[in-house]
């Protein structure tokens, strides 16, 4: 973009400069309302679908619990705008030092904000199998592919953040009177999936193992661990359930059930086409996908997802 930027006249040149301008204040405006779900738990609700320049980037989920002392913050949604205004719709209901962000997983759509929260010394924890996602070079073929798509809300100012705290296993700490867990998930939709739960208020923040009400990205995920991972949020038996994107969910057994059906659908037409050989193409138009259509996100994320549990599960067909 800067090197188209310097081949316009410069009186363009400007107007292409103010352009942005608006447009990243605009962004830095953005002005989030949090949905209060329990006595000390918030949560912000993004689009559903998949991020784009139209939505902002804002398509996840981000909440945080105030306690007595501090506020905890889970996920830092997708661009660092965005968690600029994370950050002030926080300060509107608490002016408490924000000390820690647990991020539920390393996908774009939930860390590019954490800049907003350095600033403001929190520490980031997470799970130490996020590691791999920046020394594997996906972190960087990422943040090229939301240079490209969602600028100018992402640009080449945009940095990548790790953790301070790379977690070895399950954490139980307390804050200002709460009490907390982290337990470790993946990997299942990512890697490194963890959920915090808020046991004073029974709320569980799961990150992308739930797509409440969409279909889920699923790529080249683990689905079978997967669904395991789905089995292991039922048992801590959340009265309310904060998803990654989506709705929260105070029904945790049938929203669950939603994106735990359709993983199993995918594994058992994509599972029959691969023991019987049959091309992928000639499999994924075979298959009734009517029970999924309207879902939102099924014209992006279907087809990729179908592709990439074909391949997952020529590879378990292979012992692999
Ligand atoms: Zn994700």
């Amino acid at each position: 973009m800067t090197r188209f930027r310097r081949t316009l006249p410069p009186a363009l040149r400007v107007i292409v400069a103010l352009t942005l301008a608006c447009l990243n204040g605009w962004a830095a405006a953005m002005d989030l309302v949090p949905l209060r779900v329990s006595e000390h738990v918030w949560y912000v609700r993004g689009d559903s679908g998949v991020a784009s320049a139209a939505n902002q980037g804002f398509n996840s989920n981000a909440g945080f619990v105030v306690t007595a002392d501090s506020v905890v913050v889970v996920d830092a949604l997708g661009t660092p705008a965005l968690g600029e205004a994370l950050l002030t719709a926080i300060r509107r209901i608490s002016t408490l030092p924000v000390r820690r962000v647990v991020l539920t997983h390393f996908h774009a759509d939930h860390f590019y904000g954490l800049p907003a929260f350095k600033a403001v010394g929190a520490e980031v924890w997470a799970h130490r199998a996020g590691r791999a996602y920046f020394a594997s070079g996906e972190a960087e073929a990422r943040l090229a592919q939301r240079r490209r798509d969602l600028f100018p809300w992402v640009d080449e100012h945009t940095t990548l953040i790790q953790a301070d705290r790379w977690l070895d296993g399950p954490v139980r700490f307390s804050d200002g009177g709460l009490h907390f867990r982290i337990d470790i998930l993946g990997p299942a939709h990512s890697p490194e999936d963890l959920t915090l739960t808020v046991e004073e208020d029974g709320v569980v923040f799961c990150g992308d193992i739930l797509f409440a009400g969409r279909i889920p990205f699923v790529g080249n995920a683990d689905s079978r661990r997967w669904l395991a991972a789905i089995d292991a949020v039922a048992a801590l038996h959340p009265r309310i359930l904060v998803t990654g994107h989506g709705p929260h969910s105070s029904d945790a057994a049938a929203d669950l059930s939603l994106t735990g059906d359709y993983l199993r659908f995918l594994r058992e037409k994509m599972g029959r086409a691969v023991a019987d050989m049959v091309p992928f193409d000639e499999a994924y138009a075979q298959t009734d996908w009517g029970r999924f259509r309207a879902l939102p996100a099924f014209d992006a994320a279907n087809r990729i997802n179908a592709y990439g549990t074909y391949l997952t599960l020529e590879r378990e067909s292979l012992g692999q």
